[in-house]
């Protein structure tokens, strides 16, 4: 029979190795299961920098395998390119309390422990193009802010794809680098927030493209952006535009369908905690990142709360103790 882990981290973006470095150093001995993306979405972008104490930015690749090592330094332990399949976070319905240690499911192996912490990240919604893959991370891009200030986007026309508070965040966001921003979206309403939408529509850089879908991001011959082809879905007329980037932003997954039925979540998945902490229905789960926030989705936002997440599991584990 394997040990009870202390607590396990299922996920490892800046929410989860923070949360191994804290549980780590609060000597938890934590267990990180690391999903087959480790070091998670930063990974997926190129320079960070906006993550403070690096002045000259710093590689998302780097940043992470900086905070995988810190962790490891005082004790976290790592499952790579692991993924839990199952979880069986059963609470005694009537007493609220558990009567057995949280049992998961790794690839096809039951690792059981006392606490859980839960920072499995959101996926950016892709268009589902080929060229959009082909494309990505030569100015295909899911984070303005991330990759809006790259020399490679400044002064050049840039295309946002969406209609909600991200799509016209990031238009907005961008203008302050680019000569002009397209924001193609799908209908001739926006989703986002009235207030947003007038800010978008007021700003003199901003042309937004109504009714339109991108059907093409040119030119992979070339392996950089040069344009994209659009098709106007009432109309059936099709155009090209030429920029630089395209900036997808069409809302994000919560990673969190292997936790339906047993925590909390909103509408979209989004996992619910107790604010201020990191709490969630269950007692003993806890859960921070962008799993679990809508709004910020920054590395800094999600780093600061994997730590809230791993003193919430040390005081937890003490008072079981006590
Ligand atoms: P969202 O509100 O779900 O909007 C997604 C947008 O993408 C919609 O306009 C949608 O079009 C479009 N879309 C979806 N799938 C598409 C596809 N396959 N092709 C083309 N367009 C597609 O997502 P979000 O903007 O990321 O916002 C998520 C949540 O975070 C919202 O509650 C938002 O208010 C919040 N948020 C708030 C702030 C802020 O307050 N500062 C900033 C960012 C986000 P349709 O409109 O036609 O469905």
């Amino acid at each position: 029979m394997t040990e009870i882990e202390n607590v396990v981290i299922i996920g490892s973006g800046c929410a989860g190795w923070t949360a191994a470095i804290y549980a780590a150093r609060a000597n938890l001995k934590p267990l990180v299961i690391t999903g087959t993306l480790t070091g998670g979405l930063l990974t997926t972008t190129s320079i960070v920098e906006n993550y403070p104490g690096f002045p000259e930015g710093v590689d998302g690749n780097k940043l992470m395998e900086d905070m995988k090592q810190q962790a490891e330094r005082f004790g976290a332990r790592a499952r790579f390119n692991s993924v839990v399949e199952n979880a069986d976070l059963s609470v005694d319905a009537s007493s609220g309390r558990r009567e057995q240690p949280f049992r998961l499911t790794v690839d096809g192996e039951i690792v059981e422990t006392r606490s859980a912490i839960v920072a499995v990240g959101a996926g950016h919604r892709r268009l589902g193009l080929e060229s959009e893959s082909k494309l990505e991370k030569k100015g295909v891009t899911y984070c303005a802010t991330c990759d809006g200030p790259l020399p490679v986007f400044r002064n050049k026309p840039l295309v946002v794809v969406g209609g909600g508070d991200s799509a016209c965040e990031e238009a907005i966001y961008l203008t302050r680098f680019a000569s002009k921003v397209f924001l193609v979206h799908r209908r001739d309403q926006l989703r986002a927030s009235r207030i947003m939408a007038e800010r978008l529509l007021a700003h003199p850089k901003v042309q937004p493209v109504w009714n339109s879908v991108v059907e093409d991001i040119l030119d992979v011959a070339k392996d950089e952006v040069t344009g994209v082809k659009l098709k106007n879905v009432k109309t059936r007329k099709k155009t090209e535009i030429a920029c630089a980037g395209v900036f997808v932003a069409i809302g994000h997954a919560p990673n969190t369908l292997i936790f339906k039925g047993q925590i909390e979540m909103d509408e979209t998945g989004y996992l619910q905690v107790k604010h201020p902490t990191t709490q969630t229905n269950v007692p003993g789960v806890f859960a921070c990142g962008d799993c679990v926030d809508r709004i910020y989705r920054q590395a800094i936002t999600a780093a600061g709360m994997g730590c809230a997440a791993a003193i919430d599991a040390e005081r937890y584990l003490a008072a079981q103790k006590a």
